[in-house]
């Protein structure tokens, strides 16, 4: 390959986990540069936070201005049947320590945007809106080929190219990087969903510290998110498998029929106005089969993507943003590319945070796992072991790992023998909040 290196790390993907590895990354001195297609502020979907990213975002030093920026606290999360008989609340504090008490609940063109601009005042250059566009690697670095949009004054897009000791993938689940370099991909569920979602005003908010807490409604076919932001507006979010929205036909007849058939959800809406329309997209399960070659390495949604029910894919994107940024600025100082060794331990790590998720997501998706998620009950201490997950601690040390294997074991049992209350899905119960 051609051409003095412009850069350390190029970074492609100004979402979180861009964002975060390119801001650490011009801490310790390394040149980065990140590409972005979008234009910021605009839309992204994931607005519910978790705790252990607080931790994170101090690392970055970012913390005190998403603090100084407006956005809801969320003190914990409640599950619910759509029929308003069952409802879990957990609140962070309780498993988490005063430390992690919230996170915040934010409105993404916000979030992204407050972040990239901080990657942009630690040292980042940002091109923007600039998207990757071809890639090709060998043993001494990236080349990256990007075409960046008219500026006033340009009549067209301009192309240009970097050349790096290594790429940073952080492209979400467009996944440009394994894309170009053919690194396959598996399935981590076997049912395919999408979710249907929108903002409203005007939507039932509890009371008190709980105004912020995210409500998740089971219904039979799927569940439903329910996410207060800051000025009144909630998101509210459907997910059910691909099926039932390709027989439905329209995305928003499936939400309204699904709305009108989940009281829990219906109740709260009652007074609901649309803030702009309904969106769509798939959010079925995967990853990539490895994380990092010599020179690239995958962080975020573009490692892989973890079904959102418990709220995990911004911490997720983070920690793995973080933990790449270490093996290169360990490899840099070395004058080396990334060995087997660190690729492989790379690769199984965030790989065993994905499955601490999608594990508990298996249980909730289950029937007989839904029923004893549902229950509540402080044996063995299981619930707050679960609450800890549920905070965002992907990694359980030895006794949250042991309560939650008896939490598994209880869930195949409840598939034989009745040890909670079943769940009947067609009757109604509780009225009000
Ligand atoms: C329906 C749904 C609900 C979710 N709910 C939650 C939630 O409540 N909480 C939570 O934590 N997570 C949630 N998630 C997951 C969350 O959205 C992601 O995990 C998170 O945004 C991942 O961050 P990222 O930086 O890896 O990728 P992204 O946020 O996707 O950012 C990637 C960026 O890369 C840019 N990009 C892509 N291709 C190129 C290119 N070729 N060149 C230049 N730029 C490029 C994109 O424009 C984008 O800005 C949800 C996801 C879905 C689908």
């Amino acid at each position: 390959m051609d051409g003095a290196f412009t850069h350390d790390v190029a970074v492609v993907g100004g979402g979180p986990a861009g964002a975060a590895a390119g801001a650490w990354l011009a801490q310790r001195g390394k040149r980065v540069v990140i590409l972005e297609r979008e234009q910021f502020p605009r839309f992204s979907i994931g607005e519910s936070l978790l705790p252990h990213g607080n931790d994170l975002l101090r690392q970055i030093g970012v913390w005190q201005k998403l603090e100084a920026a407006g956005f809801l606290r969320k003190f914990g999360a409640e599950f619910c049947t759509a029929d308003k008989r069952r409802m879990r609340r957990f609140w962070f504090g309780r498993n988490l320590g005063p430390t992690h008490e919230y996170s915040f609940q934010v409105e993404r063109a916000k979030f992204d945007h407050v972040l990239l601009e901080h990657a942009r005042e630690s040292g980042c250059e940002v091109l923007q809106p600039a998207r990757g566009v071809s890639l090709e690697t060998d043993r001494d670095g990236v080349r990256l080929e990007y075409e960046k949009a008219a500026a006033a004054g340009e009549s067209a897009p301009v192309r240009g190219v970097l050349r790096a000791r290594w790429l940073l993938d952080a492209s979400g689940r467009g996944a440009f990087a394994a894309n170009r370099l053919g690194i396959p991909r598996e399935a981590t569920q076997p049912t395919r969903r999408v979710a249907v979602y929108g903002h409203f005003r005007g939507v039932f908010r509890n009371e008190g510290k709980a105004e912020g807490h995210i409500t998740i409604v089971r219904s039979r076919e799927g569940w439903f998110w329910m996410i207060p932001l800051a000025g009144g507006i909630t998101s509210v979010g459907l997910v059910v498998p691909v099926g039932v929205v390709s027989e439905g036909g329209d995305p928003r007849a499936v939400f309204e029929a699904a709305v009108e058939a989940a009281p829990e959800v219906r109740d709260r809406m009652r007074e609901a106005e649309p803030v702009g329309g309904l969106r769509s997209t798939g959010d079925y399960s995967w990853r990539h089969a490895s994380f990092a070659t010599e020179r690239v390495v995958l962080v975020g949604d573009a490692a892989g993507f973890v079904d959102p029910i418990f709220s995990s894919g911004v911490m997720l994107a983070l920690k793995s943003a973080l933990r790449a940024s270490e093996l290169l600025v360990r490899a840099c100082s070395a004058g080396r590319c990334l060995e087997p060794g660190e690729r492989m331990a790379y690769t199984r790590e965030v790989s065993s945070w994905m499955r601490e998720y999608t594990r508990m997501i298996g249980a909730f998706y289950d029937r007989a796992g839904f029923e004893v998620f549902m229950t509540p009950s402080e044996f063995f201490q299981i619930p707050a072991s679960i609450g800890r997950l549920v905070g965002g601690f992907a990694r359980p040390g030895l006794a949250d790992r042991m309560r939650l294997e008896a939490f598994y074991l209880l869930c195949r049992v409840q598939k034989f023998l009745s040890l909670v209350p079943a769940i009947e899905w067609s009757r109604e119960a509780r009225t009000g909040h």
